[in-house]
């Protein structure tokens, strides 16, 4: 086929620019940390010319004023084809690439997906720590110059210089200061006057402050599986030594031995040198989670928040090094540089925190598969009560379904009681815990069992009322209601943190009739303490759990039998795993429920899935009791019922009717702006616009509804509108909102965000 003549043919025009500077220039593809999706392209300068790589961080002028700012290299490439004179690179910041070429195409691809800039995906993605090199700095080695170890009986030297030539000449490889001094036995001057002499020279290199000093965990040996977790592994090695990606979604309800499952996956990923991923919730990087991997791997990474500059620096090198087999962390583990990844999986695969809430707004489960499919490499999901999301390409045939149905040692599933509190005499006299759920505490505390009240409000009264004018008093910052901390003696508000005292007036009417209702976890935990005298409580929310490490001290209390009755937000609802608790009581689940939101119904079965989880985890049973006043609803009767899929197949009957994710892709985009008119003037041109686009690209399954005041339609003293776009292709979204260009029409002083697959409905 490559005949002279089609190459002839086919052989561009050299462009102006190739006759001047000859073809093998290259020029380098520039991202920056900017909301501009260009890829702009610089000369290198001889000097840099091959110290340029792609991954690497390099300054260069940027825009009118041509200020230098750092941006990242993504690509060497002969220059585009242009009239207008390229600027030059100024200099290189990284010696070595700190990304791979996979890791540029899959920040590429997330820029693409989530409608932001490469660069914006690049700097977020890029640890600070790593950045900046934290935890290392630069020292001196020296070694000989060349030539002079041989002609070192010819050299005149005082005896200790001489000692020190010697030593260096022994070693045959460069020497740090210190270990130069101990070895020849020396001062630090020798060594100057022979690097003045011209007789060594000094290189400049890295070396590490910081060290990590994890204590080893005693290994332990892997379970002996039951059927069903044999037949999940045997599935997913069989991926692995076909080398072929797919995603699993692994079912399992709560202590079906997901873990036990992902654990010896792993072992075979590790038996071929290959590391594995695994992303948790941050709320589980729990010290046991931490030591089930510890316990039966050699090297485990753990990647949370809450670690140093210096320490994520160093798991960073040491997983591109390839000296980490298992990486277990939160969200951003999934950039993990791992030179060979073999598996990922993501336990809890339904948790919000998923999600990135700032740009780039990825969901590390949608990064995970276009990592693994580029990687050909498997993903697990795994969860009790999997995403609408993932069961829908179940149901499509794009994924495969993996279940555990029991319990390990066949212990039952708890039994839930859903109880009417409409007419119970207790909570019609303002407390939290009706007839039923008391009577229920006590027994399970003269048994000896221990309780779990679960209750998704914290503060104390989570709503400030005037009696006169009906009005809830809200912060004067954010359109919510303030919450009342009695032990700080504040009113809060939970969006922007604005505090303020209790008033005593209403700040509408002046009436002085202000009521404090509802029912958070601080007066939650007085009722209790006031109710259960001889009962040890532990309250458990972010009031209350503000010091890093608290939350694992709180549960290890529990966990040795310190507490009895354990009270809390989420925080407790997930993961955890005590044999004593034998009542779980569910304070009120419909403040879940009420909420603006398409997956309401879903975050409450899976919150009471999940809390129903944490009792009948031994010998001694367990139950659940469910207080709410609208238990006809079908979320709470199927969660009552162990009823996954019976809930699921109705509510994607639900969703299908309303064209709602997973059917259809979502996107939300956000405007915010001080001036309420301005702003809503650009929100209504952004519609505009965007429904032209859509018109005139014919894309008719684009869907644009809006633009209308958001949820929470004022947010630290901004006023918010959105628009909701749905369509079933990303890809005829992103056409119509780039030729839109909507930012750049948008008057000064109203931000726009878009939020692809948006879960967050605010
Ligand atoms: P899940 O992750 O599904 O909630 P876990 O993996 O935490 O479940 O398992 C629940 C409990 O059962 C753990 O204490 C675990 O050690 C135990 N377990 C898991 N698999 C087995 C097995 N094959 N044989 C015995 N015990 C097991
Ligand atoms: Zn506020």
């Amino acid at each position: 086929m490559n005949t002279s003549k089609q190459q002839h043919l086919f052989e561009p025009e050299p462009t102006a620019w190739e006759l001047a500077a000859g073809k093998d220039q290259l020029t380098a593809c520039v991202v920056f940390n900017r909301p501009v999706e260009t890829v702009f392209h610089y000369l290198l300068p001889d000097s840099l010319r091959d110290i340029a790589q792609p991954g690497q961080r390099v300054k260069a002028p940027f825009g009118r004023g041509n200020r230098l700012v750092v941006g990242y290299c993504v690509g060497l490439e002969p220059p585009p084809e242009t009239t207008r004179p390229l600027k030059s690179i100024e200099s290189v910041i990284d010696r070595e690439p700190l990304l791979n070429a996979e890791m540029l195409q899959l920040t590429r691809w997330i820029a693409e997906r989530y409608v932001c800039s490469w660069g914006q995906v690049l700097d977020s993605v890029i640890p600070a720590g790593v950045k900046k090199r934290a935890g290392t700095r630069l020292v001196n080695s020296f070694e000989p110059a060349s030539g002079v170890c041989g002609k070192l009986s010819e050299l005149q030297l005082p005896s200790k210089q001489k000692a020190v030539m010697e030593t260096l000449c022994t070693a045959q490889t460069p020497m740090k200061v210190d270990e130069l001094c101990a070895l020849a036995d020396c001062g630090t001057s020798p060594i100057t006057a022979l690097r003045n002499k011209g007789l060594i020279r000094a290189i400049r290199s890295r070396s590490a402050t910081f060290q990590d000093d994890t204590t080893p965990v005693p290994r332990e040996p892997d379970l002996e599986l039951n059927t069903d977790q044999r037949v999940a592994v045997d599935n997913i090695v069989q991926c692995l030594r076909e080398m072929k990606h797919r995603t699993y979604l692994l079912h399992g309800v709560t202590g079906s031995g997901k873990t036990e499952v992902y654990i010896q996956a792993i072992r075979e990923v590790v038996s071929y040198g290959r590391q594995a991923i695994v992303l948790v919730p941050e709320i589980s990087l729990t010290p046991q989670t931490i030591r089930r991997f510890r316990s039966r791997f050699d090297s485990v990474a753990v990647l949370h928040s809450h670690l140093s500059e210096p320490e994520r620096h160093w798991h960073w090198q040491q997983i591109s090094q390839g000296k980490i087999q298992v990486i277990v962390g939160a969200r951003s583990a999934i950039f993990a540089p791992t030179p060979h990844l073999g598996l990922i999986v993501i336990d809890e695969e339904h948790e919000t925190t998923f999600k990135q809430d700032t740009t780039p707004r990825y969901h590390a489960r949608e990064v995970a598969r276009e990592r693994a499919r580029m990687e050909r490499i498997p993903l697990v999901l795994g969860s009790a009560t999997p995403t609408l999301e993932s069961f829908w390409r179940i149901e499509c045939g794009k994924d495969i379904l993996l279940s555990l149905p029991k319990r390990v040692a066949e212990r039952p599933l708890p039994p839930v009681v859903v109880v009417d509190i409409r007419n119970d005499p207790y909570i019609a006299r303002g407390s939290g815990i009706g007839r039923a759920l008391f009577s229920s505490m006590k027994l399970a505390l003269q048994d000896g069992g221990q309780v779990i009240l679960f209750l998704n409000l914290r503060g104390y009264a989570p709503t400030v009322w005037c009696r006169s004018c009906g009005e809830g008093v809200k912060c004067p910052e954010c359109d919510i209601t303030l919450t009342l901390h009695k032990d700080r003696r504040i009113v809060l508000c939970h969006f922007c943190d604005f505090e303020a005292e209790p008033p005593t007036r209403c700040p509408y009417c002046n009436d002085p009739g202000i009521r404090y209702l509802g029912i958070g976890t601080q007066r939650l935990e007085q009722e209790v303490r006031s109710r259960f005298p001889d009962a040890a409580c532990l309250r458990m929310d972010s009031d209350s759990m503000r010091k890093h490490g608290s939350h694992d001290i709180a549960l290890e209390s529990f966990r040795r039998g310190e507490v009895d009755i354990l009270l809390g937000t989420q925080m407790i609802a997930k993961g955890l795993d005590f044999p004593n608790v034998t009542l779980v009581g569910v304070v009120d689940a419909d403040t879940m429920l009420h909420q603006p939101d398409l997956r309401a119904a879903e975050r409450t079965f899976q919150l009471l899935a999940q809390v129903a989880g944490r009792t009948g985890r031994s010998h001694r049973g367990g139950r659940v009791l469910v207080q709410s006043s609208s238990p006809e609803e079908p979320a709470i009767q199927f969660a009552a019922a162990h009823d996954y899929f019976g809930f699921i197949k109705q509510e994607l009957v639900h969703r299908q009717e309303t064209n709602a994710p997973p059917v259809r892709h979502l996107i939300r985009i956000i405007l915010r702006g001080r001036h309420e008119e301005e702003l809503q003037a650009c929100a209504r041109m952004a519609a505009e616009k965007l429904s032209e686009r859509a018109k005139k690209v014919d894309a008719s399954e684009v869907r644009i509804l809006g633009p209308a005041p958001a949820p929470v339609s004022k947010l630290k003293g901004d006023y918010r509108y959105h628009l909701q776009v749905t369509c079933s292709e990303l890809e005829e979204f992103r056409d119509i909102w780039q030729s839109a260009a909507i930012r750049e029409t948008l008057s000064h002083g109203v931000e726009c965000m878009v939020d692809v697959d948006a879960i967050n409905m605010r």
